[in-house]
């Protein structure tokens, strides 16, 4: 059976990627002014199996200028009007679910089943903020016999970059607030996987009135670049990583006030009592990992910082757990996880696991390449114990599937080692003492926290990061609340001197 399903996705697959890759610019799919391409690899085949538009300048600048021209019908368009819009994205991706997750599995390694729930989350979050439309509202404050109220505009022309780890997922759900809020908005995907956002845009360019949406590929910082200094762009949306968000803040800086959100990297930590129990944690610390994705999630709970009592037993049941895992080619719907997405990434996880075993940490299991991959950035599933809190590996977001296992005993404060990192997206905390647990929680300096759980994204409660993980919250109503301004009028009914 899934013999047949997996020739069927190889045939499907192929006959996709024969399309011509075009942008969705200014209303229509074009091809870049220049006529530039650059080249996409498969990461499970390590060959070229697309060449997309390579964007320049002159595209940039002709998105803006769309963007621009559309943008005030767009906003002047009632609230809920433009909700079926975003709602009808979220009908043609669920239609076209099977071929969107399939670009993602042959373009970004990680399997078709799990790419197949990132479409359907993505439906879910459009749906989400179409349904949040009226509350782009403002208030009335009574002050005087006058009349004192503020309304929430929106911003213009809205850059939006995304990462090469969730490509439909964020190039969905990066749409989805900025349009309901009256925004138009310019799509940025990742170099490394840009077929399913151009894909989305063949499935677009019937649905929005020209410039409303544009999905500009290009490789390299350029086309962002122009795109985050752009005078007439003044909201950007980045996911991505500190380096790059950083850069982004110092390039908005300099070239006007912006206002801009940005979603970074995260070293996040599963802080772990002697109370818990053991299985719980073994499998809250493997969903935590997002082996799926090869551990490329920024959420991912890459820091176990466990009892002494507790981690050769919850070590012990996570290999359990990662034994006869299914790693291989990602449109194969049997598989459990694909390669890595590219060679940087490959060779950036390699690097940092070498680098620790000379440091002593010791491999539980994975480490390397699984025997059964021929070909491919494959990396196993990889535990290391005996970590320090001071090594790379406990620091530095690997952004690979790499545990980093820091055991700590009675007098050490598990909290002060999870908050020792410049990092601070997501925390987990297990123990069945509330109190401790709760007491844990608000202390660790992150954004997103789970008690005795870990991974799972709640649509309505605000994603982000605090410290270097970032600036602003996503995912919540403060999303779709950040793609506005405030104005503050006043209908004055006395005559002052
Ligand atoms: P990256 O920063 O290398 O690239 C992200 C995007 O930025 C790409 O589209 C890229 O073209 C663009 N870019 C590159 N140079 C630019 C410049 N000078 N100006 C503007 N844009 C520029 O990130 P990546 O390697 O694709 O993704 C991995 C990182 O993303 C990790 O650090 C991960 O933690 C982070 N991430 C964070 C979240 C979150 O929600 N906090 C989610 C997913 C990924």
């Amino acid at each position: 059976m899934n013999d047949t399903v997996l020739a069927d996705n190889q045939a499907r697959a192929q006959e996709m990627l024969a399309t011509q890759w075009q942008l969705f610019l200014d209303g229509g799919l074009r091809d870049a002014q220049n006529g530039a391409t650059f080249d996409v690899v498969s990461p499970h085949a390590e060959q070229v199996i697309a060449q997309v538009p390579n964007a320049s300048v002159d595209d940039a600048d002709a998105a803006v200028a769309a963007a621009t021209r559309a943008w005030p019908s767009w906003a002047a368009m009632p609230p809920t009007e433009r909700a079926k819009y975003v709602s009808q994205i979220a009908s043609i991706i669920e239609a076209n679910r099977d071929d969107l997750a399939l670009l993602d599995a042959v373009d970004g390694g990680a399997p078709i089943g799990i790419m197949a729930m990132d479409v359907n989350h993505s439906a879910a979050v459009c749906r989400y903020f179409a349904g949040l439309a009226l509350e782009t509202k403002g208030y009335s404050v009574p002050l005087t016999t006058g009349t004192h109220f503020t309304v929430r505009e929106p911003y213009g022309v809205v850059a939006a970059i995304v990462p090469f780890n969730h490509p439909i997922l964020f190039a969905v759900t990066k749409l989805a607030a900025p349009l309901v809020a009256g925004n138009c908005v310019i799509l940025k995907p990742a170099e490394a996987t840009p077929l399913s956002a151009l894909w989305l845009g063949k499935l677009l360019s019937d649905v929005f009135p020209p410039g409303v949406v544009q999905i500009l590929t290009g490789d390299g910082p350029t086309v962002p670049s122009r795109l985050v200094k752009h005078p007439d762009v003044t909201r950007i949306s980045f996911t991505g990583s500190e380096q790059t968000g950083r850069r982004i803040l110092r390039d908005a800086a300099d070239t006007g006030v912006k206002e801009v959100s940005l979603e970074l990297g995260g070293k996040n930590a599963m802080v772990v009592y002697p109370d818990a129990d053991p299985q719980e944690v073994a499998d809250a610390a493997f969903r935590g990992m997002n082996f799926a994705w090869s551990g490329q999630s920024c959420g991912s709970t890459s820091r176990l910082v466990i009892h002494e009592t507790l981690a050769d037993k919850v070590l012990n049941l996570m290999v359990d757990r990662l034994q006869g895992r299914r790693i291989g080619n990602p449109v194969d719907p049997s598989n459990e996880q694909g390669p890595m997405v590219d060679k940087r990434q490959f060779d950036r996880v390699t690097g940092f696991v070498s680098e620790a075993v000379e440091q002593g940490a010791r491999v539980v299991c994975g480490g390397g390449t699984p025997a059964t991959a021929q070909h491919g950035y494959y990396f196993e599933p990889t535990i290391l114990d005996g970590v320090d809190t001071t090594d790379r590996v406990a620091v530095e977001e690997i952004f690979g599937p790499v545990l980093s296992v820091i055991r700590w005993n009675d007098g050490d404060d598990p909290v002060d080692i999870a908050n020792s990192v410049r990092y601070g997206l997501t925390g987990s905390v297990f123990s069945n003492d509330v109190r401790l647990a709760l007491r844990a929680a608000k202390r660790i300096r992150a954004g997103y926290i789970w008690i005795n759980g870990s991974a799972r994204h709640f649509i309505g409660m605000p994603f982000g990061g605090y410290k270097a993980s970032g600036l602003g919250r996503e995912e919540s109503i403060e999303e779709l609340l950040s793609y506005t301004q405030v104005k503050s009028i006043h209908i004055v009914d006395e005559v002052t001197s």
